[in-house]
């Protein structure tokens, strides 16, 4: 049937039954522009640097105007936020607007930010400039970092104000309203399939399942409930893989709500997530958490088995049988176990394996936390550290990543030297040579991440139409595994003004 004209004829908020998505159309954005593009994604897409600076894409992307031929729709989704079942939730400020399939492979296009869906509850369907250059560059940073993730491929100014919070004096705060279009095979989670399980609609639970499998892994050919199972352990091991590669890099998600899985082990929607900067275990970045600290770093992996259950709950009616389900799931722990072992091993620089490697990974995550210590600055110029060095020229060599050395007293230092003497030991037992020990490490230490505060200053800046470090940091993190001399300045700890700012999750 054709679309209504107007978009409010159709994006009242509702509870959508038997449906796993709702036909809507953008909102016409006052006074669109674009503020930046990734080359790469667009090209990945089948465009060109032309094509970027066309007015089709400016309209496209911001929303302005259907391109021909397409319908865009949100999707119906449930899920458990923060442990409790929440009911439906849905595309609330996410517009897809079509899949493209280049060289073979297939994108789903979705603007974030175009407005109200059926899904919006109480909600705008807008979002501010502040989180969408947080998600815009982080995504792409997490993609040079060789991490799973939604890629970038737009950000845009809508030229609307948007209402976010209201100050202390009960002024309204009014923020720029802005548009970011994000990419991925899908943006089908975990939560699509509790949507239809919670409510015991299996007819459409099977429907999305099927078609889900069809088109987004097409190489499992099974047929019945090992199709299903088949489906449910890729999930369980891509899952798997990206929070290995956040604990790598120390990147906290902040909102692991099982409606932000995706089911292709990608990492989605970038609200209040951030980089430890002293490696600490317990943090999180997320305000709202500050509690119970649920979605703390050392917890990411325990949150993932524990989201792969909710996932296997609502996948049960089309298997209705526990038990293979129980061995995927048990599987996890020691699996993650093996896999976080080999990628610790590798931050060090081992090549060969060795049974007591465990013990001086355990040791030194410990001996991290005893004082404030940055993490990506320390595993970085540990690459620096030598077979012939000392316990004391090896301290000098990563002295830079505490945050106060004068933290370190008598016993915490003791207990370093330590550790030095046994990683000496250790590298010594290696055939590799400093160099190329020092290749290997560099190669899964980053040198630069998406600190907090950068993406402050970055946003500051924006938010007075200066994007020169916005344009800045998008270049310097496309190699954040290159010395890059002329960036050397973010290769630094956190200025002490940004200790405990975090970020927006709106
Ligand atoms: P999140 O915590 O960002 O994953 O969002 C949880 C749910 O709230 C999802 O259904 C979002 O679509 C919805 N949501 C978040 N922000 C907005 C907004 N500004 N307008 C409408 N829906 C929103
Ligand atoms: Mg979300
Ligand atoms: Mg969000």
């Amino acid at each position: 049937a054709e679309l209504p004209a107007d978009p409010s004829e159709i994006n009242t908020p509702r509870q959508v039954q038997q449906a796993c998505y709702s036909y809507v159309l953008p909102k016409k954005p006052s006074n669109p522009s674009l503020i930046h593009a990734s080359i790469e994604v667009a090209n990945s897409i089948g465009l060109s640097q032309e094509d970027i600076l066309s007015a089709d894409f400016l309209n496209t992307f911001s929303g302005n105007t259907v391109y021909p031929g397409t319908k865009p729709y949100a999707l119906s989704y449930a899920g458990h936020q923060f442990g409790n079942w929440a009911g439906q939730l849905g595309d609330g400020r996410a517009i897809n607007l079509t899949e493209v399939v280049h060289d073979n492979k297939t994108y789903t296009l979705q603007l974030k930010g175009a407005g109200p869906t059926p899904y919006s509850r109480t909600a705008d369907g807008f979002a501010v400039l502040r989180s969408s250059i947080r998600e815009y560059l982080c995504a792409e940073a997490m993609h040079y970092l060789g991490v799973p993730t939604t890629r970038s491929l737009s950000l845009m100014l809508s030229g609307d104000q948007v209402l976010r919070d209201v100050l202390y004096n009960g002024n309204p705060a009014y923020e720029k309203g802005a548009i970011v279009c994000r990419v991925a095979p899908s943006f089908i989670r975990f939560g699509s399939f509790e949507l239809f399980a919670s409510r015991e609609d299996h007819v459409n639970l099977k429907l999305l399942t099927d078609f889900t499998i069809k088109h987004h892994f097409p190489h499992i050919k099974k047929e019945g409930v090992e199709k299903y199972l088949a489906f449910f352990q890729e999930v369980t091991q891509t899952t798997l893989k990206m929070i290995v590669e956040w604990q790598r890099i120390g990147f906290v998600h902040g909102v692991m709500n099982t409606d932000n899985m995706s089911i292709h082990g990608i990492t989605i929607d970038y609200g209040p997530y951030g980089w430890l900067e002293d490696y600490n275990s317990g943090w999180t970045p997320n305000t709202t958490d500050s509690q119970h600290k649920r979605y703390r770093f050392g917890n990411q992996p325990e949150i993932a088995l524990w989201n792969l259950y909710q996932l296997a709950n609502a996948l049960y009616p089309l298997i209705e049988d526990a038990k293979p389900l129980e061995a995927i799931l048990d599987a996890f722990s020691t699996d993650y176990e093996k896999e976080y072992l080999n990628m610790m091993q590798n931050k060090l620089g081992f090549q060969i394996k060795k049974e007591d490697d465990t013990v001086l990974i355990e040791s030194l995550t410990q001996l991290l936390e005893r004082v404030e210590t940055d993490m990506t600055i320390f595993f970085r110029n540990l690459s620096n550290v030598t077979k012939k060095d000392t316990a004391i020229t090896t301290f000098n060599a990563i002295k830079d990543a505490f945050y106060n050395e004068k933290d370190l007293d008598e016993a915490i230092l003791k207990d370093w030297y330590n550790w030095f003497e046994n990683y000496s030991i250790r590298i010594n037992q290696e055939t590799l040579s400093d160099s190329q020990r020092k290749e290997k490490m560099n190669a899964v230490n980053p040198k630069y991440v998406l600190r907090n505060y950068m993406a402050q200053l970055c946003i500051d800046d924006a938010d007075k139409g200066d994007y020169s470090l916005l344009k800045e940091l998008f270049e310097m993190l496309k190699k954040p595994y290159d010395e890059q001399p002329n960036f050397q300045k973010w290769f630094a700890k956190r200025p002490d003004w940004a200790r405990d700012k975090v970020g927006c999750s709106m």
